[in-house]
């Protein structure tokens, strides 16, 4: 059986799913979007998932046409469809198909779709080692706490970061490193987390949120305060966090070694509490 989709309340052969040509999320990237992990076929923070595409859907005044537990329950059904255990979940709501024209449809029939992934790790030498990163100007909107389906900027970011031969690509706006092109990140200074407040120029990851608690729980002080691309350099540590990566040491940016150049103490112990809490869900 080959790979099944879910669109529009069917499931659907890969190859036979299809959206019209004017799909406001194909001409306008009217639309948005999330992205979840399934471990040993269960979501991971499937309910905060929802909250946020809550708001990002209030925040482009888009409805949301189904109940909470009918997506889950299609979602569930996606992975298992898909004989998937380990996953990643990416749905996208978009404001439906309706003739080019810039304000919304008067009746807009949005179109919900799902894919099932196999979740596909970095190399464990990646976690063991640390990865690097570029820097590159945020150029993006004052609206990055929607997770809008939007992403040039972010694309951009991330094939420069490969053509670097770096991992992720970490965004600088005036000075202050914001966040990853599809990840969180923190530093560590003096045995404290830092990491770039939540508001209009990050979206406020999942991960991030877990890394919050459990470094409360680890009696790690936290700071969620703007940090400038000198104080980066100047780092004890530092880390990115997201759905896909979890949590990733990172140990160069813009070839610039970070601390010792090696994962460090409270980024191991943030990590492996990150996996406990996985497995423990
Ligand atoms: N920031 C951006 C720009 C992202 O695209 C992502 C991943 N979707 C994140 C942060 C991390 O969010 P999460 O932990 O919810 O995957």
């Amino acid at each position: 059986m080959g790979e099944t989709v879910f669109l529009d309340g069917k499931f659907v052969p890969y190859n036979q799913a299809v959206i019209h040509v004017e799909d406001r999320g194909n001409v306008f990237a009217d639309g948005v979007y999330e992205v979840i992990r399934y471990y040993g076929g269960r979501p991971f923070e499937m309910g905060e998932h929802l909250n946020r595409l809550e708001r990002s859907t209030s925040a482009i005044r888009l409805p949301i046409p189904y109940e909470r537990e009918q997506i889950v329950a299609w979602a569930d059904e996606l992975v298992a469809r898909n004989s998937l255990e380990d996953a990643v979940i990416y749905l996208q709501l978009t404001r439906g198909h309706a003739p080019r024209f810039h304000p919304f449809p008067p009746e807009p029939t949005p179109t919900l779709f799902m894919t099932a992934r196999p979740a596909v790790r970095q190399p464990a030498e990646s976690y063991e080692k640390g990865v690097g990163c570029v820097t590159v100007e945020d150029k993006r909107w004052k609206m990055c706490n929607v997770k809008a389906i939007g992403l040039l900027p972010n694309v951009l970011a991330r094939q420069t970061a490969r053509e670097a031969g770096a991992l992720e690509a970490l965004f600088v706006r005036d000075g202050i490193v914001t966040e990853g092109s599809s990840s969180n990140f923190f530093v560590v200074v003096n045995n404290k987390l830092r990491t770039h407040p939540e508001g209009p120029y990050i979206l406020s990851g999942i991960s991030r949120h877990v890394v919050l608690e459990l470094a409360e729980r680890l009696r790690i002080e936290v700071e969620e305060v703007p940090f400038t691309l000198t104080e980066l350099r100047q780092a004890d540590e530092a880390f990115l966090t997201s759905t896909t990566l979890e949590v990733m040491p990172v140990v160069t940016v813009d070839g610039r070694t970070i601390g010792a150049g090696v994962p460090g103490p409270i980024t191991s112990d943030i990590a492996e509490a990150f996996t406990a809490r996985v497995q423990r869900k």
